[in-house]
């Protein structure tokens, strides 16, 4: 025997127990992101790496060590996305979609980056991203992040809270960068190795570390709050004054920056406290700079990804997941007449009312065994298929949940004998 091959590790199959909370999480997002006037859009897996170099920054550890990045049988280097701000400002600039105009887009999909896989961190994960492109802020800022914590109202999470700061201009934090390089090099010796490494390309992610031995240093450090140009202090007292106007609780975190290297004034995330480690379940932020640094016309964007596996998990978790629907009508076939008969019947039944769920017995088995599986189906009846009954043009039904005696109708207005028993059943 062959041996069997086994998955990547990090990259899972989502199988169809788990699928019900991912459908559901999909169906509420996409109406939700509808009726705020969001219009999906979907971009490519695969994006010249030069792309996410550029636009998620090289010191980054994203472009540094997590990118699926090969050489294609034409000789380009490729890569698989690690997330799809990069592919979506990339999309509008190569379908000339800017020119002034606004954009609000969301996208769904995987994303993959190679991460030490554990609970809530894979190789392979799947994102919400949504971005607003156009308007500088903060009312943008301020609705994306409504949006967002109405989606977990009516996905019926709780315990989410709201972590919001600023991280200014790229000027002012020129300034700050320099100012932090300075303390943490005064502090080398207690530096982790994670840390020194970037000392040098990306300071500010020190501040992002989780390491209990660095939270002492950590806390001594100076604050980006107060290198703050006025204009970037006032967007985000503007934000703070709205996320206050509509009753948005958050926390302001003087220490939030993000991963990737493009954001700019507004950042901020959603944390779970029912996971210690992977406990974002959502991250975004402003990212004025980035369009012209890709090559279109400079224009203001803001946006958030979530990540789905960790939404499934806290969905799971908190048991608000609707059941799967069970059939309808489980249809027993017994005979040689009506086994031939059978697929005719149901399929003209499934033509009249296409929204029956209807399970027909396939393979065959005798009558007790066909009944043992339409108990089991969760149908609220059987159709009975027989010869005898076609014999006298009729079939019969059986009520599954509920005692009650076994009727006929006529094979010819099937439909409406179907109709009629459903609705005389106790749940309809
Ligand atoms: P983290 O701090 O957990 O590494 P991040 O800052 O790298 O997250 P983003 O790049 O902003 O995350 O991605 C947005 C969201 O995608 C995160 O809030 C998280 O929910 C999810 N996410 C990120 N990386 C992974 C991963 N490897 N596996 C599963 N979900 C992920
Ligand atoms: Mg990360």
């Amino acid at each position: 025997m062959a041996g069997e091959i086994q998955p990547v590790r990090g990259i899972n199959d989502v199988l169809p127990a788990e699928i019900g909370a991912w459908q559901h999480l999909e169906t509420v997002t996409r109406e939700l992101l509808a009726s705020y006037g969001y219009e999906e859009i979907r971009v490519p897996l695969l994006e010249r790496t030069e792309l996410f170099k550029r636009a998620i920054g090289e010191h980054t550890d994203v472009v540094g060590k997590e990118m699926y990045t090969f050489t294609d049988r034409g000789g380009d280097s490729l890569t698989l996305r690690p997330e799809a701000t990069a592919g979506i400002v990339r999309a509008l600039i190569s379908n000339g979609m800017l020119r002034g105009q606004r954009h609000k887009l969301w996208c769904l999909g995987p994303m993959f980056r190679h991460e030490a896989p554990q609970a809530g961190r894979y190789r392979q994960f799947w994102q919400v991203d949504v971005e607003a492109v156009g308007c500088p802020g903060p009312d943008v800022d301020a609705e994306l992040i409504a949006l967002s914590a109405r989606l977990w109202q009516r996905l019926k999470l709780s315990g989410l809270t709201l972590e919001i700061n600023s991280l200014g201009t790229p000027e002012s934090r020129r300034e700050y960068r320099a100012r932090l390089v300075e303390y943490f090099g005064k502090h080398e010796s207690q530096l982790d190795d994670d840390s020194r490494r970037r000392l040098g390309g990306n300071p500010l992610r020190i501040l992002d570390s989780k390491n209990p031995a660095m939270q002492e240093l950590l806390s001594g450090a100076p604050l980006l709050s107060e290198y703050l140009d006025d204009e970037s202090r006032e967007h985000f007292a503007a934000l703070r004054r709205m996320l206050d106007g509509v009753g948005i609780a958050y926390q302001v975190n003087p220490r939030l920056v993000r991963g990737l290297d493009y954001y700019n004034r507004t950042v901020f995330e959603w944390i779970t406290a029912a996971a210690a480690a992977q406990n974002a379940v959502c991250s975004g932020g402003r990212y004025d700079g980035l369009i012209a640094q890709l090559g279109g016309e400079a224009t203001p964007a803001v946006g958030f990804a979530m990540g789905v596996e960790r939404l499934v998990a806290l969905l799971a978790a908190a048991g608000s997941v609707p059941l799967p629907l069970p059939p309808d009508v489980y249809v027993v076939v017994n005979g040689v007449r009506a086994n031939a008969a059978a697929l005719t019947l149901v399929e003209r039944l499934r033509s009249e009312r296409p929204r029956l769920r209807l399970e027909l017995n396939l393979g065959g088995g005798n009558f007790k065994a066909q009944f043992r599986r339409a108990d089991k189906s969760g149908a609220r009846l059987a159709l009975i298929i027989g010869d005898d009954e076609l014999a006298r043009g009729v079939l019969a039904m059986k009520p599954l949940r509920e005692e009650s005696g076994q009727s006929e109708c006529p094979v010819e207005s099937l439909a409406a004998g179907l109709d009629a028993a459903l609705a005389g059943l106790r749940s309809g």
